[in-house]
């Protein structure tokens, strides 16, 4: 995918559009937007695989019932997204090992295991950001930053 300028709550919006579907009646998903962002230099096509496997992340650990926070900030020269559930977390042992490719805790079918470790690839390697986790039982938090100037 070419790198170009984009609003990332196009694409953030784009990527809730496509699990619409996938969303039962009882998650709520809250758009909590800083309208005032700047649009940014990336990867699109690249970016959305991110906040793809991060909201499918989300979506798998808040199950039938919950709460899906999309939010988004700006700190000093950096964009930030966090993808926020209020699943059951990750515990410590997990939380050491979930950016290993392969590492799943999920059934057969269900998981591959590779969604952590390529969206860190994407975020630090491709777009010289960040990619980092909190996480406590009932709140877990993926945070990306992207810088404003790009590369
Ligand atoms: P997969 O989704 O195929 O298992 P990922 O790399 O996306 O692979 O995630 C690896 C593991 O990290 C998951 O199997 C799960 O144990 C843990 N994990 C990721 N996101 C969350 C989350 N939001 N809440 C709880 N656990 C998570
Ligand atoms: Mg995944």
């Amino acid at each position: 995918a070419p790198y170009q300028t984009a609003d990332v709550h196009d694409l953030l919006d784009a990527t809730l559009a496509m699990f619409s579907a996938k969303i039962g009646p009882d998650v709520r998903v809250v758009r909590e937007y800083d309208r005032s962002l700047p649009a940014i230099p990336v990867y699109a096509g690249e970016l959305n695989q991110v906040w793809t496997n991060l909201i499918d992340n989300a979506l798998y650990a808040i199950g039938e019932t919950g709460v899906l926070t999309v939010r988004t900030g700006q700190e000093e020269e950096r964009v930030v997204v966090e993808i926020v559930d209020t699943g059951p977390g990750i515990p410590a042992d997990v939380r050491s090992r979930i950016f290993e490719p392969f590492f799943t805790t999920k059934p057969i079918g269900e998981g591959t295991g590779l969604g952590l470790e390529i969206s860190y690839r994407i975020v630090v390697n491709k777009h010289h950001g960040d990619l980092a986790v909190e996480s406590e039982p009932g709140r877990t938090v993926f945070r990306v930053c992207l810088p404003i100037s790009g590369r």
